[in-house]
């Protein structure tokens, strides 16, 4: 997870438009006594929403940095849950969700289908649970969100890597919720930046033994590492944060971290 800055983006206009509009109506409706809305996927996930946020993302999951587009479209997904909300995994369903948000720009990511649908589906804990807003009369800013929000917050912060730098480890209470709660430590993900991560480890491996009496051969393999590392640690690169967590700890010679 790194963090994603939405903030350079004007609001696409399918949101500025009918999701204003939308949020008006579910608004009146709660007031007039509904709890359970119907949403609109064609404004929140429209195309011009959807490609905004492939734009800025990369194509990449929020949560778990992998590239979507080769496979999937990706899910437009709602940081806090639109319908209905859970404090934990098998805890009682919270009506209504955050249904003000469905279409509110600042509340909406691309997220793949595993981070999305399988784990995280409605799941949105907080650290106290009696500030949850329950309706667009309360404020979302009396919250204390678990979950790592990928804009506002840093997730270098709360995130790291370990145990052969594939894993990912926490730094505080929320690091360790959104790890738990997406299962960003799901044996397929760890696999998959183990494989990715070899090829610089195989790379280091060959930089430690070459000997002192060939130095155009260590020259090469150290300026190949060195682009490997700027490489994996741009923001489009799948996995950025493991690779950026590796390469502060073991960076390249000669490059600064
Ligand atoms: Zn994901």
């Amino acid at each position: 997870m790194i963090r994603i800055s939405k903030a350079l983006l004007p609001v696409p206009p399918a949101l500025q438009t009918a999701g204003l509009a939308e949020k008006k109506v579910l608004e009146a409706a709660y007031d007039a006594g509904t709890r359970s809305f119907i949403f609109k996927k064609n404004i929140y996930a429209d195309k011009d929403v959807k490609n905004a946020l492939i734009a800025v993302q990369h194509y990449k999951c929020c949560f778990c940095e992998s590239k979507i587009g080769h496979i999937d479209d990706g899910d437009v997904e709602h940081f806090r849950p639109k319908a209905a909300s859970r404090q934990a995994a098998g805890a009682p369903f919270i009506q209504p969700g955050y249904y003000w948000l469905a279409y509110h720009w600042d509340n909406l990511f691309l997220a793949c289908a595993r981070c999305n649908q399988r784990h995280k589906g409605n799941l949105f804990p907080l650290q106290t649970p009696g500030t949850r807003a329950l309706s667009h009369l309360h404020s979302i800013e009396e919250e204390d969100p678990l979950f790592i929000h990928p804009e506002h917050d840093d997730p270098a912060a709360h995130l790291t890597f370990d145990n052969e730098n594939i894993i990912p480890f926490h730094n505080s209470e929320r690091g360790r919720a959104t790890i738990e709660g997406l299962r960003l430590d799901r044996t397929e993900l760890t696999q998959h930046r183990a494989e990715m991560l070899s090829v610089v480890k195989s790379l280091q491996d060959v930089i430690a033994i070459f000997p002192d009496d060939e130095p155009a051969l260590w020259q090469e393999a150290v300026r190949i590492l060195q682009l490997q590392q700027q490489l994996h640690t741009l923001e489009d690169h799948q996995y950025a944060g493991m690779f950026r967590a590796y390469f502060s700890k073991h960076p390249a010679p000669g490059s600064t971290a």
